[in-house]
């Protein structure tokens, strides 16, 4: 018997560090022409979306952010051994929690970067990492002693929150030769959203959310899908499948109507991509050796494009700058093309097992830019990333 499994998109990362100390930030570090000797990078820039957790439908006043993607960068024409990244949280200029990046985190940040770089890893998974588009042409060092031009990146800080921070600062320190202290920090806003548009569901009848947004979830740590939902549809014994689970029929979601969760206009809409049985679980296979399989298919999508990891999809553009991502539809049940108008409801596919999925699911997020659908997702619209904190999901029905 197994558990419903749903995709999986991510590398899993370092937990983090626990102990908190607050760095003062050194008003007469050395002056380099170009800026202070260490400058902060982040990836996605100017501002990170916060997650309300909620209890059976009751706010518990708690809040998590996901700070995806930072890289320092050594600025001076002299090497730099970096001692410690601290991460605060502001509110109105106060200092509400802090979480330190110690030396030997740095460290390890190093040496795990510089050997998924080598490794091509980063340029696989760019739609992850997103070196391409804030470290293009910067190299990455294998060690926390940083070369001049140098960087060290650090991915996927999860921070939780009793109360709404408005800033996430990140400051760090080190020394340059002869142990001159340098510093560098930079910041993003945190941004609370709600979104001005009203969304139904994408399906009908009671479904499970598989994989939510929230930190447990593989969906949370790639900033271009960090709210998505993983739907799928349980019967007999809590089980997402008849039998074995061996084919895609075996499966209760598996082609289910897709609907548009609000009107809008058709951006992107492919279809013809086969699914096959043969990446299920297999009845004598380990969840290690299927683990193992998965990833190794998913790096294969990935060699092809973006567009093969999402498999048939369909992506809408709706008001207000927002835009919903409807992924893994069935073979040959697109029913929308682009530039077509649709209305909230709308049958826009059927739910299936194309592309990077390892079981029939739908996955579906909305963004604020059209990451999905051109290209590469990652790279064709900046700032894009989710934006479904805080939807309000309703009934969805046809406007009359
Ligand atoms: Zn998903």
């Amino acid at each position: 018997m197994r558990n419903t499994r749903v995709t999986i998109l991510l590398l899993a990362m370092a937990a983090i560090p626990a102990c908190a100390a607050e760095i003062a930030e050194t008003a007469e570090a050395p002056a380099a022409p170009t800026g202070p000797p260490l400058e902060v990078r982040f990836q996605p820039g100017e501002f990170v979306y916060l997650w309300e957790n909620n209890g059976e439908g009751t706010p518990l006043e708690l809040y998590t952010a996901v700070l995806q993607n930072v890289a320092v960068v050594n600025r001076t024409a002299g090497p730099i051994s970096l001692d410690e990244m601290t991460l605060s949280a502001l509110r109105d200029d106060e200092v509400v929690q802090t979480v330190t990046v110690d030396a030997d985190a740095l460290e390890a940040a190093a040496v795990h970067f510089y050997a998924l770089q080598h490794q091509k890893v980063l340029e696989t998974y760019d739609f992850h990492f997103q070196v391409s588009r804030y470290l293009k042409d910067v190299p990455l060092a294998g060690t926390r002693k940083l070369k001049p031009g140098e960087a060290v990146i650090v991915t996927q800080r999860a921070l939780l929150f009793q109360s709404v921070p408005d800033t996430l600062r990140v400051s760090v320190v080190g020394r340059a030769e002869g142990d001159t202290f340098v510093s560098g920090s930079g910041t993003v806003r945190v941004v609370n959203h709600e979104s001005p548009n009203s969304y139904g569901f994408p399906v009908s009848g009671r479904w499970l959310v598989a994989a939510a947004p929230s930190l447990h979830g593989h969906h949370r740590w790639a900033s271009i899908q960090e709210f998505a939902l993983d739907l799928v549809q349980l019967g007999e014994g809590g089980l997402s499948h008849r039998g074995e689970g061996t084919e895609l029929q075996h499966y209760h979601a598996y082609g289910a109507a897709v609907l548009a969760v609000a009107d809008g206009k058709v951006v992107a809409a492919s279809d013809g991509m086969e699914e096959s049985d043969s990446n299920l679980q297999q009845p004598d296979e380990t969840d290690r050796a299927y683990f193992a399989r998965t990833l190794e298919l998913q790096q294969k999508l990935l060699a092809k494009g973006f567009a093969a990891v999402m498999g048939n999809h369909v992506s809408i553009e709706h008001a207000n700058g927002e835009f919903s991502h409807y992924l893994h539809l069935k073979n040959g049940s697109v029913g929308v093309k682009v530039g077509d108008t649709v209305e909230r409801g709308q049958h826009i596919g059927a739910l299936g097992h194309s592309g990077n999925s390892t079981e029939p699911h739908l996955h579906f997020h909305l963004s604020d830019g059209a990451s999905s659908g051109r290209g590469s997702a990652a790279r064709g619209v900046r700032s894009a990333r989710s934006a479904a904190a805080k939807i309000r999901w309703r009934k969805n029905e046809k406007k009359k």
